[in-house]
Order: structure tokens, then C-alpha cells, then sequence
């Protein structure tokens, strides 16, 4: 398939072009360099600079005729979302509005969307599957879901079929090295544990050491960034396969704590890591953890890189 990828630069977006191109796909890129990185781009898929809010700027690029997009641009901090939702209404939402206008205007059939689990909100049972309420508490969250909706009425009004991909903890980088683009103001535990361990930060913070928890630390559902590359390409095998629309969580079923993370993070690099428990984060729940049989049995995707070791080697080789 010829497929834009929309993010192609940025941490996810780069692993899943190397995985579209490993796979035969004709790609190109088009990324506004705003948190991607030009050394994460490929020299096989064309580049594109350029913002998804500018209107014009995609509908020259989608003028070049695509079967697929995949979109993955989007600001992506949950606490600037509650302080600054301008920002995240303009770039995620309206920038999406003209992805899929464009995509209308230009006959492009399949779009697969980087979601998250944060459309969830406070879960109520765990695992959590596809059917589980959505109710998001950050305004993150909220664009990720009105983005689901959207795609929902162009599918029914403009016939574009989608797959909504509803990531948990990406984490990881690629195993054969090839992508190095570090972000320069890391939010995630991974990243931030790395900068503690190479002195680029003085410690972790820890957020919480009671809650109800065998440690007391809260427990996520890390994957590794290439199984989720993988879970791009299969989605669209799947939307080509079937036409039909669908949403899928990714994650591995199995939860680490952040002590848990932080003690394996030693071992890897071999020495302690300083760190010193803070307050709670607000809007954290204690748990979460995916059911991704829905992305077994449809997509037939299985994680295959996501055990803790290898999600912070092939991390720790790209921050020494
Ligand atoms: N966390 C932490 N210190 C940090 C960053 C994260 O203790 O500096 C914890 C956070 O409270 C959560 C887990 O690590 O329990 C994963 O957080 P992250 O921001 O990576 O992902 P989230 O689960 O919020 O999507």
C-alpha cells in the first residue's frame, strides 16, 4: 500500500514507518519536526515538512495519492492538556478534522489512529477491554476519544474505514538501533529513569508509595515501541482484509510497578539509580492493565518484545 504517515518523525511514528517499510509499503512522512526528530526519518519514505493545522500544506501532500494514512501527530502531555486545552483543541482535534477532510476530499480509504488508553479514565475493572466505559479525566484523553467519534461519522458520511489503536505504555526503542531521537523534555517514567541514570537529572520522583498496590507504587502495562510498529502494519492488513472499522487495545496484560521498573533498571545498567518518593500525581489510578485479545484474535497481533529486560536494554543503549 502507498501510506502517509502523519507523525512519521516522532518516537512511535519512526518505528512504525522502519515496520510499514520492512513490510513492503510505499511510505512517506509528513511531520512538522515540532517533537520529531529529522534523525528518526528514513531515507526510503519521503519527507514532508509540515503542521496538520495548516489546511493547505495536507491537502498538497494527500493530492499525492495515498491508500492509507497513518495518524500519529498529536501533543501528547496529559498535565499541559489540563492547563493549556487550546492548544490540544487546535492540534488535536482541528488538526485531525483537516487529516480527514483532506482524506474525504482526496479518495484516501483507510486511516489507522494512534489512540490511548487515557480515553478510559478510572478504571473500573481491569483488565480493561475494548467495551470498558469511557470516560476520560484529562482533557488528553478527551481529544483522543472525540477523535474516535470523528472517525466514526466519516466513516458512516465519507466511507473512510479506520482503526483506532488505544496504546497503553509505549516504551522501548528499536532493538536493531536504528532510531536514536531522545525527547528533549521526557514526561514518561522510562526516559526519566535514564536521565537519573546517565546524571541528566538529578533523581526520580517517585509519585506515591501508598497506594494499593503490593509495593505501593502504581502498576502500568508497558509495550514495547516495536510490538505496537507491528500492530500498525497488521491494522492495516485488517482494514484491507475486511473494510470494517474497529478499535483495539495494545498492551501486554501484565502490569509492573514503578519500583518494580526502577529495581529492573538497575540490574540492566548495573548500578543504583537515585530516586526519592514524592506526592501522588493527581488523576493516576493504581492499576491499569489491558485485555488485547480483541488485537489477538482480529489483527492476529501478539507482543513479542515487550518483556521488561528487553523494553529498558534497548532503552538504555539509546541514552548511553
Ligand atoms: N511516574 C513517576 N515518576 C515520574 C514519572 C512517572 O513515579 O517522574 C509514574 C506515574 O505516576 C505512573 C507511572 O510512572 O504511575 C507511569 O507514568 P507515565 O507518565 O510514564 O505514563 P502514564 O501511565 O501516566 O500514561
Amino acid at each position: 500500500m502507498k501510506v502517509l504517515v502523519i507523525g512519521g518523525a516522532g518516537y512511535i511514528g519512526s518505528h512504525v514507518v522502519k515496520n510499514l517499510l520492512a513490510c513492503g509499503h510505499e511510505v512517506a512522512v509528513f511531520d512538522d519536526l515540532s517533537s520529531g526528530h529529522e534523525i528518526n526519518l528514513f531515507s526510503q519514505a519521503e519527507f514532508v515538512r509540515g503542521d496538520i493545522t495548516d489546511s493547505e500544506a495536507l491537502a498538497k501532500v494527500m493530492q499525492k495519492g495515498f491508500d492509507a494514512v497513518v495518524h500519529l501527530a498529536a501533543k501528547k502531555a496529559v498535565g499541559e492538556s489540563m492547563e493549556n486545552p487550546q492548544k490540544y483543541a487546535i492540534n488535536n482535534l482541528c488538526g485531525t478534522i483537516n487529516i480527514l477532510n483532506a482524506m474525504a476530499d482526496n479518495g484516501v480509504k483507510y486511516m489507522v489512529f494512534s489512540s490511548s488508553a487515557a480515553v478510559y479514565g478510572i478504571p473500573q475493572y481491569l483488565p480493561i477491554d475494548e467495551k470498558h466505559p469511557t470516560l476520560p479525566i484529562n482533557f488528553y484523553g478527551f481529544t483522543k476519544l472525540e477523535i474516535e467519534k470523528l472517525m466514526t461519522w466519516y466513516d458512516q458520511l465519507k466511507g473512510i474505514k479506520f482503526v483506532a489503536l488505544r496504546y497503553f505504555n509505549a516504551a522501548g526503542y528499536d532493538e536493531d538501533g536504528d532510531i536514536r531521537g531522545l525527547d528533549s523534555a521526557p514526561q514518561n517514567l522510562l526516559p526519566i529513569i535514564m536521565e537519573a541514570a546517565t546524571g541528566k537529572r538529578e533523581c526520580l520522583k517517585i509519585f506515591g508509595q501508598d497506594y494499593d498496590t503490593p509495593d505501593g507504587t502504581c502498576i502500568r502495562d508497558y509495550i514495547h515501541v516495536n510490538d505496537l510498529a507491528g500492530a500498525h502494519t497488521a491494522a492495516l492488513d485488517y482494514l484491507q482484509r475486511t473494510n470494517e472499522s474497529a478499535v483495539f487495545n495494545l498492551g501486554t496484560e501484565a502490569g509492573t510497578s514503578v519500583l518494580q521498573m526502577l529495581e529492573a533498571c538497575e540490574k540492566v545498567i548495573g548500578r543504583k539509580i537515585p530516586h526519592l518518593f514524592a506526592e501522588r500525581r493527581p488523576g493516576d489510578p493504581a492499576r491499569l492493565t489491558a485485555s488485547a485479545q480483541a488485537a489477538k484474535a482480529k489483527l492476529g497481533w501478539e507482543p513479542k518484545h515487550s518483556s521488561i529486560e528487553n523494553i529498558i536494554a534497548s532503552t538504555w543503549r539509546v541514552y548511553q
